[in-house]
């Protein structure tokens, strides 16, 4: 038996164990001993019952008492005491009836897990269990546990993990040699995850093999830039004298941040690569001028721009804009969306390039848009595009010219993202909020207190401001129901057209034909409608200056840097704008939610979500979900940043993938999923 063996040659492993195995891709005895443990417990911490307090705790016990109940709502519950010599405590387990057959009078078993009051009473709940004969006494104080593979219990995995012991040796390095330094040697890592009987060594352990996948991923992205730079793209010759003239017809001056911005995209155009840039700027910092002048600059040049926004009523809106800010300098605007009535006309002007900057949602990319010369593509709201979207983008690129590509983002990336997941990507960063804008005053507010806020909402009605009322769904459905008092968004609009009589009140969501929303977004836009009772459908870029109050209803159901996002549709213009986030319950606020409170900073926002919700939620979940990261967290900083050093280093003393095959393998995988190309 080798690694490369099918794991049928491990003894005891039949035909049906090795098609469990198959299920999570578990194939050869190399798939296996990268399978790796979900959690350890240390059964030689087991105390006596007498002894425990509330915290994590081992106990080893016999069972008595079994109890099964059901709740209505489907939960099922096993109650049983555990006991041992010294006195006895309770357990539950939730919604794992099989724990009523699973246990043996009179037999010892371990139990894990965490110690705590729960309904009234002090238990532990859902421990970890094995049969203390199982557990080799004296001999392995810290025990793998696996994710059970169907019928394959955790138990049974380790046992089969046993009989492999012995090639994790055989293991050969991952890495060349100059880039795994000090670090423990792959093999001996990948023995300690399963085998590892002390806390240091296994720490040792999870970094040497969280590396491997940090140098990899961050190998994928320079590789791709490095790919990038052999793309040709038309150069935009920068035309000073009308960049000037136009940012002279603004009505602001630009700030700082947005000059040093252009600049670097106006600079990126001129090359003969294609740009690879992510203007990132918190929302409201004005992302949207930026975008317009990289426009401008590329119709000068003779070229086409795409716009793509990630819904309609933005596209819709950015069309607007695009149209006020460039019409007059002679650029033809377009929208095209997925309804466009005009569409069949639009896209001949498309493709005979009597429109110059096309703003649409994915339509602008859908069959049949031909482009008669794609110089410039823009994304709003990047990350929220998945990469079979932008290389579609790509291929409308006039002949075999790839177009510039400038991304833009409100959601800030933290930097250790940057280096990894977006590692291809330039970052232009817009850190300086436009003058007079007054901070947005943010406040929690608990359910009982709500007739106490639609007063501070009617003064500034009756001051002529506008108001958001944001909800977390559609429908009350039965699910949701049983969660709390989710308020529905039609329910709510009939109740908001009750609180605020004499205001007309507007109702948004994402079921709407986009013809309706149009509509509603109109009449807000343009002061008719007072009151708008929306979804998240307002969540990214919609921009009414005149709206200075955003109620969010279930405020809790939502993640900070949606939060902040919504909060981010008011404070617009110069008026003292707030935010309202209304809990579900009256409840002590959640930390998100004091998060938001305390903070208008989009960056520390981002690091904090990336830190309450993990990156797979935020950035993008199937993208990021591909990447199948075992065991390194790209939100690592110090392992990402070694990672980042070592895979220069290699890339500057010349190193070549092909003599690391296996390496090779990961990294174009990786290269694929992340590439912007
Ligand atoms: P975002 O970055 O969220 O997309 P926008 O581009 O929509 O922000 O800009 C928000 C608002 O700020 C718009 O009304 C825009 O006209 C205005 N704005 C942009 N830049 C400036 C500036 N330098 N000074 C004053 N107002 C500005
Ligand atoms: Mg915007």
């Amino acid at each position: 038996m080798n690694l490369d063996s099918s794991i049928t040659s491990v003894k005891g492993v039949g035909e049906k164990t090795a098609e469990l195995f198959a299920r999570v891709g578990v194939r050869t005895v190399r798939d296996l001993l990268y399978y790796f443990p979900r959690a350890y417990e240390d059964f030689s911490r087991a105390g006596a019952i007498s002894d425990i307090k509330p915290g994590r705790i081992v106990v080893k016990a016999r069972v008595e008492n079994l109890k099964l109940s059901r709740r209505r709502c489907g939960l099922t519950i096993v109650e049983a005491s555990l006991v041992d010599g010294s006195g006895a405590c309770r357990a539950i387990w939730f919604n794992q009836p099989y724990r009523m057959t699973a246990f043996k009078e009179g037999v010892e078993y371990y139990f894990a897990g965490e110690f705590d009051m729960g309904a009234g009473r002090y238990s532990l709940t859902n421990p970890s269990v094995e049969e203390a004969s199982e557990v080799v006494e004296g001999g392995v104080k810290i025990q793998a546990i696996y994710r059970a593979i169907g019928k394959l219990k955790s138990r049974d995995i380790g046992r089969v993990m046993g009989k492999v012991r012995a090639v994790c040796g055989d293991m050969r390095e991952l890495l060349p040699e100059g880039v795994v330094g000090g670090l423990m040697r792959r093999g001996e890592a990948v023995y300690q995850m399963h085998f590892g009987e002390a806390e240091e060594e296994m720490t040792r352990a999870r970094e040497r093999l969280g590396f491997d996948e940090l140098f990899a991923l961050v190998l994928a992205g320079k590789l791709n830039k490095i790919e990038n730079q052999k793309l040709k793209a038309m150069s935009v010759k920068f035309d000073a004298e009308r960049v000037r003239e136009f940012v002279k017809g603004l009505p602001y001056e630009l700030t700082g941040a947005q000059r040093r911005s252009a600049w670097e995209i106006v600079q990126d155009l001129e090359r003969t690569v294609p740009m690879n840039r992510l203007l990132q700027g918190d929302v409201g910092s004005g992302k949207t001028v930026v975008a317009g002048l990289a426009c401008y600059s590329a119709v000068l040049a003779g070229g086409q721009v795409a716009v793509m926004a990630p819904t309609e009523i933005l596209a819709g809106q950015h069309a607007e804009t695009l149209e006020k800010m460039l019409g007059g300098h002679g650029v033809k605007v377009g929208l095209l969306t997925g309804k466009s009535r005009n569409r069949k006309e639009l896209v001949g002007k498309i493709t005979d390039g009597d429109v110059d900057v096309v703003v649409g949602t994915h339509a602008l990319i859908s069959e049949g848009v031909e482009y008669r010369n794609l110089v410039l593509a823009v994304i709003d709201e990047q990350h929220r595009f998945g990469v079979k979207q932008r290389q579609k983008l790509m291929e409308k690129a006039a002949d075999g010219a790839a177009p510039h590509l400038l991304a833009m983002t409100a959601t800030p990336i933290p930097r250790s993202l940057q280096l990894t997941l977006f590692g291809e990507l330039d970052v232009s960063v817009l850190d300086e909020m436009p003058k007079g804008r007054v901070e947005i005053k943010t406040e929690i507010v608990s359910p009982n207190s709500v007739e106490q806020l639609w007063e501070k909402v009617r003064v500034e009605l009756e001051a002529g401001r506008q108001i958001y009322y944001v909800c977390s769904q559609i429908e009350e459905s039965e699910d949701l129901d049983s969660r709390g008092d989710v308020r529905a968004v039609k329910k709510e609009f009939d109740k908001m057209r009750k609180v605020f009589t004499g205001y007309e009140v507007g109702l948004l969501h994402g079921k709407m034909t986009s013809e309706e929303k149009d509509v509603v977004m109109e009449d807000f836009v343009s002061g008719k409608v007072k009151v708008l009772v929306a979804t998240t459908v307002v969540e990214v870029g919609v921009n009414v200056p005149n709206a200075t109050v955003m109620v969010v209803r279930d405020a809790d159901r939502f993640g900070l840097s949606q939060l902040h996002q919504l909060r981010g549709r008011v404070g617009r213009g110069s008026f003292q704008s707030y935010c309202y986030l209304v809990t579900s319950t009256s409840v002590k606020p959640t930390r998100r939610l004091r998060e938001i409170e305390k903070s208008t900073d989009g960056f520390y926002l981002a690091q904090k979500d990336l830190e309450i919700r993990g990156p797979g939620e935020i950035y993008g979940a199937a993208q990021h979900g591909e990447l199948d990261l075992k065991i390194a967290k790209v939100d690592d900083m110090a392992l990402v940043r070694k990672a980042t050093r070592a895979a220069d280093e290699f890339l500057k003393s010349g190193g070549d993938l092909l003599n690391y095959e296996e390496l090779a393998g990961i990294v174009r995988r990786y290269q694929r999923l992340t590439t912007l190309n």
